[in-house]
């Protein structure tokens, strides 16, 4: 026996069960009324074509599954190698390539990308409530992977892509984002809807942030350039550590990343990370609670890349 036993990563009926336990801890929910108590389960009819997992709302008449109104609505593979899928991407800390799940789920590579980024879109958090809201202190800090389409390489960092991450250090959350400049007109708008006022913010030297700092209740900064790193209580160096992850995952795992897909990579490592074992999360806990994101998400993009 091992966690990958479980029935639901095997067979379809427990799959559905599985999901339907995550999505449904009350019991069905009608996706087109929102009825809840004349629901009956239709059986998986072994003459005609065989849909797991069917219910009847009897307020409404119409027909569902747990699928209806999720990122999973639309996809044609079974729902226990989304299963599969969502467990090996919740339990690598640093990812699972689509090459990987393609050899490991036995699908064809296009059909492994849209898994993957159809459990990235689950991860994605709803939450967009500020950090440091008690005052707490709030790290910023920002890092470069690959290089902006069409920019020409030149010294400095203005024609690398550009990533913001931002740490809330009293509920141990990252929120991370790409960015197009690092310009204060750019980043301002960008703190201020992520950073509540009362917040302490902790940055490293960089200018971009001096004028930004004066938005919050106190800034306060490590020199970098003259090798501090720490002083007392200010540093950036739970950011840095997040990065360090997210960029070792990049360039180990997923090489090749356009840029208009970077954010759903972003939200992959802020999940993790955000739900994390240290904070007391198992890898089936995380991969329930990447489940429980499925719902009323859209995806907007056809191609792989
Ligand atoms: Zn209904």
């Amino acid at each position: 026996m091992s966690v990958l036993s479980a029935p639901y990563f095997h067979n379809e009926e427990a799959a559905f069960a599985k999901l339907e336990s995550v999505i449904w801890p009350e019991g069905p929910v009608c996706p087109h009324c929102g009825g809840t108590d004349k629901i009956y389960a239709i059986k998986p009819n072994l003459t005609k074509r065989i849909r797991y997992g069917l219910k009847k709302c009897g307020q409404c008449g119409k027909q569902f599954t747990v699928k209806v109104g999720t990122v999973f609505e639309h996809g044609r593979i079974p729902l226990c190698k989304f299963l599969q899928a969502a467990y090996l991407m919740c339990s690598s800390k640093k990812g699972v390539s689509a090459k990987q799940l393609e050899r490991t789920l036995e699908v064809t590579y296009k059909t492994a990308w849209f898994l993957a980024h159809r459990i990235r879109e689950a991860m994605r958090s709803g939450d967009l409530a500020p950090f440091g809201g008690n005052g707490g202190a709030v790290e910023a800090d920002e890092t470069f992977i690959g290089v902006e389409p069409g920019a020409k390489v030149k010294p400095g960092y203005q024609h690398k892509r550009k990533v913001l991450a931002l740490v809330d250090r009293e509920t141990k959350q990252v929120r991370s984002m790409v960015v197009d400049s690092l310009k204060p007109s750019t980043l301002g708008p960008i703190l201020s809807a992520n950073i509540a006022r009362e917040a302490r913010l902790m940055t490293d030297e960089a200018r971009h942030y001096v004028p930004l700092g004066k938005a919050f209740a106190s800034h306060e900064t490590v020199h970098h350039g003259a090798e501090e790193y720490v002083r007392g209580a200010v540093h950036t160096n739970t950011a840095e550590g997040y990065f360090s992850i997210f960029k070792r995952g990049m360039k180990g795992v997923y090489q090749h990343c356009a840029k208009k897909h970077l954010h759903r990579y972003l939200a992959e490592f802020d999940f993790r990370y955000n739900e994390r074992e240290a904070l007391g999360v198992s890898d089936l806990l995380r991969t329930d609670r990447a489940l429980s994101g499925i719902i009323g998400k859209r995806l907007t993009y056809s191609e792989p890349s």
